[in-house]
């Protein structure tokens, strides 16, 4: 149970804003007295809605400011959506428990947390302060030559697999010797690449996304002092989407949980999509075991879709077996069927959702609300070609991701050296980009000298020109990329972050070699590029306004902007008010929209190839399904393709068996000629019959403090208040100064207020 609260002094603990718009449920999750408390509960059912309010609560009793809590999300647009909601909830108070803007609250991934951490305490792991993260690209350029150092044929172990095993391991939190001891059937050769792989990156000075998990919880594990400073520090620890946790992220949360502080868990075990990336859903299900006196709170009203949504999510999720168990219901509208089209092929297909979009224009319905979800990333371009051609504006969420795009990475790679020359990958992309007469023979000499001393490849190339090893051209060649690089850094000292970058492009050669090119592509090469200096110009407004002298490193803003960049998974946000949004089915969770459009319902693509015959898999796919389904607020369509171009080759597919698996009697199927076939006495009035569960009363009672002095109050007792005046008591929780009450005060309205606190006595008199 929580301590004695610290109440900050406000004069009338109006705690409105935070408990208003809950229901019973959530605001019992909200104001839960348990240290540690797992909200398990469906789609839409509010969970990141309590996570938020809960912290305010937190934060509110507890007196704690925002840099004691730590709050986990999925992704960095819902951190800067938490800290915009948790601000707004605050008012306009303005004391030191305030939540404020700017980098300094620890609310983000668990990719952008631990990186931060690592940071800050890189001393203690062995990296240098200019310490670079890998991208999954530059990972596979590091095994590639790796392998080939090893003398491993791809046909013998892809570099591909090599990565994917690695990142399977630090997900585990498993360092090759625990690899080998885990499981003795594992490749011998897997450990071997896993074994160099972690030497080269430890003389590189570079990590990879699985290893700033690991090597975080490592720094806490072997640093009592260090682990207690932060288990001291985060009275609050708040994570949404718990379900998708790692062992690693999952070791690291309970590392960090202070048994008097409070842990907050929200996640669904049926919206877990992310086994093939490590994720398990076994820790949703070890809670009571990791935390007997931990309490579970279920919510199961849904306010985000209409029924036929709903129920149609629910029917197909009771096609698997292995779940808690949980239904929803909404007191919403019923809602229009489900449409479901089948076109001959993909073309057909994308052809029919642009012009249902178009359609639905008539009906006032924003681009922005709408969304098409797939679930291979390959599917978007026919879907592009469609819109283009009817003129709806889309986005690709998650994509090609902006900053993965060939030419930002090599503006990237520039800006990287900047701040380290010692970052093989970014020096191995650009020694030769755009062309400057180094050529193979030079680099195949530059990499000998690494691997035999062992050092960076900048360190290798510095030998090289002073051995004036070279023949005369590539000599001079190498000894101007010195020079250039050198400038750069000097012209770019002191400057503005969107500066820094503009140089960049100028100086490095890459405007120009472009700006040669002809060609769409090139010109949009040239767009992206600009799009870069505005995103410079946008980092440093939002993180380096109100930080003055924070730092007097050169580049300190440009490598915050470079970290931030390389931790942005899924997210080009550019201009998403106005456009329709695409994005896989696995970048959709946790968000919502008015209209879905689910593409591809076929066999072989959803469920994929490779889980139809594999049960666990196949479950999987179908929690995938009911996370898509449910991202629907008002209209969902699902459509497929009779036939279907999968790397050039037409394939016949048949309807997905998800489809099959929705509830008789809730679908429109639009036919090739455009007729309808509206599903037998469809009534969008009659009501579909859903059972609100009952909540007891006493489910809401929490036991009275015994020291408490005060007054119990009762519902229907009237009462004064010193500031909002005369009102009646209508709802009451919990006991003691600990209770909330909701008061109907008859000139402000009704109020929660927290009774050991607000100025409130009890009054004879109730006049209406
Ligand atoms: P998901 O499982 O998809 O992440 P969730 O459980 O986190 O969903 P939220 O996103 O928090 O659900 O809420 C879903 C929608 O319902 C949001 O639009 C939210 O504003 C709304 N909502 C939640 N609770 C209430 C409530 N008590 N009253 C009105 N609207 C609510
Ligand atoms: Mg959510």
């Amino acid at each position: 149970m929580l301590g004695k609260p610290r109440f900050s002094e406000y004069k009338t603990m109006d705690v409105t804003s935070i408990l208003a718009d809950l229901n019973d449920a959530q605001r019992q999750a909200v104001t839960s007295e348990h240290q540690e408390l797992l909200v398990l509960a469906g789609a839409g059912s509010g969970k990141t809605r309590v996570l938020v309010h809960r912290m305010a609560w937190l934060m509110e009793l507890s007196g704690a400011n925002y840099a004691q809590i730590l709050a986990v999300t999925f992704t960095n647009k819902a951190s800067r959506e938490m800290r915009e909601r948790v601000l707004s909830l605050q008012g306009n108070r303005d004391d030191g428990a305030r939540m404020q803007p700017g980098h300094s609250s620890w609310i983000g991934t668990f990719h952008s947390l631990c990186h931060r951490f690592l940071r800050q305490h890189h001393t203690l792991t062995g990296l240098n302060a200019d310490f670079q993260i890998l991208d999954g690209e530059d990972q596979l350029r590091l095994l590639k030559r790796l392998h080939k150092e090893l003398g491993i044929e791809e046909t013998e172990l892809a570099p591909a697999l090599s990565r994917w095993f690695i990142s399977r391991q630090k997900d585990q939190g498993l360092r090759p010797h625990e690899s080998r001891e885990k499981d003795s059937d594992v490749q011998p050769r897997l450990i071997e690449v896993y074994q160099r792989y972690e030497e080269i990156c430890r003389k590189s000075n570079v990590i990879d996304f699985g290893e700033i998990l690991l090597r975080t919880c490592e720094l806490l594990e072997q640093n009592p002092d260090l682990l207690k400073y932060y288990q001291n520090r985060f009275e609050h620890i708040l994570v949404d989407e718990f379900q998708d946790t790692n062992d690693v992220q999952h070791r690291w949360i309970k590392l960090l949980h202070h048994p008097k502080h409070t842990l907050t868990l929200v996640g669904d075990d049926d919206q877990s999509i992310y086994g093939w990336r490590g994720a398990r859903v076994e820790h949703i299900r070890q809670f009571n075991r990791d935390f007997p006196e931990g309490e579970i709170i279920r919510l199961e009203q849904n306010y985000r879709s209409t029924q036929v949504i709903l129920e149609a999510a629910n029917h197909i999720i009771g096609h698997n077996q292995d779940r808690l168990g949980k239904n929803l219901w909404t007191a919403g509208a019923k809602g229009e069927p489900i449409q479901v089209y089948g076109g001959f092929n993909e073309v057909d297909e994308a052809r029919f959702v642009a012009s249902h979009i178009e359609r639905l224009q008539q009906e006032n319905i924003n681009y922005d609300e709408i969304a098409i979800l797939y679930r291979s990333n390959a599917q978007s371009r026919v879907l592009e070609d469609a819109l283009i051609q009817k003129n709806v504006p889309y986005k690709i969420y998650g994509g090609v991701r902006f900053f993965e795009r060939a030419e930002i990475k090599s503006a990237l790679a520039y800006l990287r050296l900047i701040c380290s020359r010692d970052d093989d990958a970014a020096l191995d992309r650009i020694i030769n980009f755009p062309t400057r007469g180094i050529g193979d023979k030079t680099l195949d000499l530059i990499r000998q000298i690494m691997r035999d001393r062992g050092i960076s490849m900048w360190k290798a190339c510095c030998i090289l020109i002073e051995s004036k090893e070279l023949a005369g051209r590539s000599h001079s060649s190498l000894n101007q990329f010195f020079n250039l690089l050198d400038n750069l850094e000097e012209e770019c000292k002191g400057k503005s972050l969107d500066r820094q970058i503009e140089i960049t492009l100028q100086r490095s050669g890459l405007l120009t070699a472009y700006q040669s090119e002809r060609g769409e592509k090139a010109q949009t090469r040239i767009e992206n590029l600009q799009e870069l200096v505005s995103a410079g110009k946008a980092h440093e407004q939002e993180f380096y306004s109100d930080v003055t002298n924070e730092t007097d490193h050169a580049f300190e803003a440009l490598r915050n902007f470079l970290d931030d960049v390389g931790l942005e998974f899924s997210e080009n946000e550019k201009d998403s008010r106005t456009t329709v949004q695409l994005m896989t089915m696995h970048a959709a969770k946790g968000l919502e929209f008015a209209v879905v459009y689910l593409t591809g319902m076929e066999n072989g693509l959803f469920p994929s190839a490779a889980s139809i015959q594999d049960p666990i898999k196949m479950e999987e796919e179908r929690r995938l399904c009911y996370v898509g389904i449910t991202r629907a607020r008002q209209k969902l369509v699902m459509t497929y393709a009779e036939q279907r171009r999968i790397y050039g080759e037409y394939r016949m597919h048949t309807r997905s068996k998800f489809l099959n698996e929705l509830p008789d009697g809730y679908i429109e199927e639009i036919r090739l000629n455009g007729t309808l076939r509206r599903p037998v006495s469809w009534n969008s009035q009659s009501s579909i019959s859903f059972e609100r569960p009952n909540y007891h009363d006493s489910d809401l009672e929490i036991n009275q403090d015994p020291e408490s002095s005060t007054p119990e109050f009762r519902v229907g007792q009237t009462v004064h208040h010193e500031i909002f005046g005369e009102g009646m008591i209508i709802a009451k929780e919990g006991r003691g100064e600990r209770a909330r009450l909701q008061i109907r005060f008859k000139r402000v309205g009704d109020k929660w207020l927290l009774a050991g606190v607000a100025p409130l006595k009890a009054s004879p008199v109730f006049s209406n």
